[in-house]
């Protein structure tokens, strides 16, 4: 039957190209693509009987566990809009998240099962909740045992095909929620054929860059990849995920990143691909016990979102013995827009690359009226059909940053004469920790929330392997006392852990200021030491 490209079409291919490869390994379970299909398909049907159709939104708020790559198929296949929530969220940011999405029905794990369910008064359009591998049946959510659930289950599912429902390629397809460094998180629709001229352009860099020095490409050996980033990150699923889907590679699932048991898998599994953000490859290279393991599997060590140390691309290539491979991209750009790899990249250790075959990169003047010469620094934009179609319900943020079918990135950059990306600076004021963007005025609202606390602010302070980490300095009003562990302890009730800052300082004085009134955060950076 002839199909038009979408992502049930994408996943009817895999199903039928590499049935017996194996899909998804998660701890002892392993799914093969015939047995991830069934589910998807049985989980699809299931959508449809819950009254769900095409156009409506469907949330997903779960760690890296299997049923993941099955609710995001199962949705999409029918038509339906993927919502991938960050799983770290606590409550104020799930429910900002369902709400926004206006989602329907949620699939979640039990963790965020508990989150959510005291919230569910205040969110009119969420009908269902279905919970993934639950441990014990739950009051107020459906049971789904058999359909997503540990792999097991998935070989007694019937054989049988995706429901047929009509669909074309500009339909809408996901709703991925940038990090929120600049303001509240906003929604990036994506379009089955955005999704899949991403994945085709990212398997396309990622056979590249998984060859040695020299090497000419097999016929068709299927890589092994580490997934350690969290699949609602567009990298893991648009990128990592669905170039496994296009090639029938396999993905060793980590539910929570820790070295050792990464290492334990890339040996057991003999993972030829790891990575994801810089922070990983430091913990790996640098672990004690590296070399207890056999970790010569590893072909490429791919990784983007965050700056990367030259030191850190050296190491690859010459301790490890691996491709280093990096790039730049956004929620926007479905995943990544520019990307490279071996001698490239060792030979431009700060570059992010050229931006991949299908896409344009431009440096433009702060007005958005002239292109910047060659070399010059200047605001990136990104142009290519990978682009999402706008932002989900805010249509000001959308005429403001998507133009023309390019987008304004809000990075400044610049392009050699060879066409290689330097991203220079972000022109907003964040700290990546380990390939994770805080926006550190949300940190510092929950540090003001404090009833002690008169003045504070949030800089991001070296950490060798982490990249940065957010540190607070806060000022407390005459008559107040507050100590670290107290003000910790508030913070951690309000924001997901990685936004916690790792110290506090406690300023006699108000804050260093601008004649603007903006904070001087120069001067408070050089009160901390690298972490
Ligand atoms: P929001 O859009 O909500 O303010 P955000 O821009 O941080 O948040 P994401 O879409 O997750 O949300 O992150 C994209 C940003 O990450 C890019 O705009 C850029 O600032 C940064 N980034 C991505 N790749 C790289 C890289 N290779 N080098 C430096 N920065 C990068
Ligand atoms: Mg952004």
């Amino acid at each position: 039957k002839n199909q038009p490209p979408t992502l049930a079409a994408m996943a009817r291919r895999a199903a039928s190209l590499f049935a017996d490869n194996e899909f998804i390994i998660y701890e002892e379970e392993r799914i093969r693509y015939g047995a991830w299909f069934r589910a998807v398909a049985a989980l699809a049907a299931r959508l449809l009987a819950a009254g769900v159709g095409r156009g409506d939104q469907v949330a997903i708020a779960m760690r890296n566990l299997p049923e993941w790559p099955v609710a995001f198929f199962a949705i999409t296949s029918i038509g339906a809009i993927a919502v991938p929530l960050n799983a770290w969220w606590q409550g104020e940011e799930l429910r900002y998240g369902l709400e926004n999405s206006g989602a329907c029905l949620l699939i979640c794990d039990e963790q965020r099962f508990r989150v959510v369910e005291p919230l569910r008064g205040q969110l009119a359009d969420l009908r269902t909740v279905w919970v993934a591998r639950p441990s014990a049946p739950l009051a107020g959510a459906e049971a789904l045992d058999g359909l997503i659930g540990p792999a097991r289950d998935y070989a007694l599912l019937p054989d049988r095909d995706l429901p047929d429902v009509p669909m074309v390629p500009d339909d809408e397809a996901t709703i991925f929620y940038t990090s929120g460094t600049s303001g509240l998180p906003k929604g990036a629709l994506g379009t089955h054929r955005s999704t899949l001229t991403c994945c085709l352009a990212n398997a396309f860099s990622s056979h590249r860059s998984s060859l040695r020095r020299g090497e000419t490409p097999p016929p068709s050996r299927p890589r092994i990849s580490l997934t350690v980033i969290p699949l609602f990150h567009v990298t893991a699923c648009n990128a990592s995920m669905m170039s496994m889907l296009m090639t029938g590679g396999k993905m060793v699932m980590m539910r929570k990143w820790d070295a050792v048991e990464a290492m334990r898998l890339i040996e057991r599994e003999k993972v030829s691909v790891a990575g994801g953000v810089p922070t990983i490859a430091w913990q790996l290279l640098e672990h004690p016990d590296r070399h207890r393991y056999d970790l010569s599997s590893i072909e490429s060590m791919a990784y983007g979102g965050a700056p990367a140390a030259p030191e850190l691309v050296r190491l690859i290539d010459s301790d490890l013995r691996a491709q280093p491979s990096s790039g730049w991209g956004m929620t926007e750009t479905s995943a990544t827009v520019t990307t490279h790899a071996a001698e490239d990249y060792v030979n431009r250790p700060d570059s992010c690359g050229p931006p991949l075959p299908v896409s344009e990169i431009r440096i433009m003047a702060p007005d958005g009226q002239m292109e910047m010469p060659v070399g010059e620094v200047g605001e990136l934009w990104a142009f290519g059909p990978q682009i999402a179609k706008g932002y989900w319900r805010d249509p000001q943020a959308t005429q403001a940053t998507f133009i023309d079918g390019w987008v304004r990135t809000g990075d400044l950059a610049r392009i050699d004469d060879e066409g290689f990306c330097y991203i220079v600076d972000r022109a907003k004021d964040i700290v990546i920790r380990g390939g994770e963007n805080i926006y550190c005025i949300e940190v510092e609202n929950a540090l003001f929330a404090h009833p002690a606390v008169t003045d504070a602010a949030v800089v991001g302070v070296p950490h060798r392997t982490l990249g940065e980490v957010p540190a607070a300095i806060v000022h407390l009003g005459p008559g107040h006392e507050a100590d670290e562990v107290q003000i910790l302890d508030w913070v951690r009730t309000r924001l997901a852990p990685f936004k916690v800052p790792v110290q506090v300082r406690f300023a006699a004085d108000p804050l260093p200021r601008n004649a603007n009134g903006k904070i001087l955060k120069k001067q408070l950076r050089a009160l901390f030491d690298p972490e």
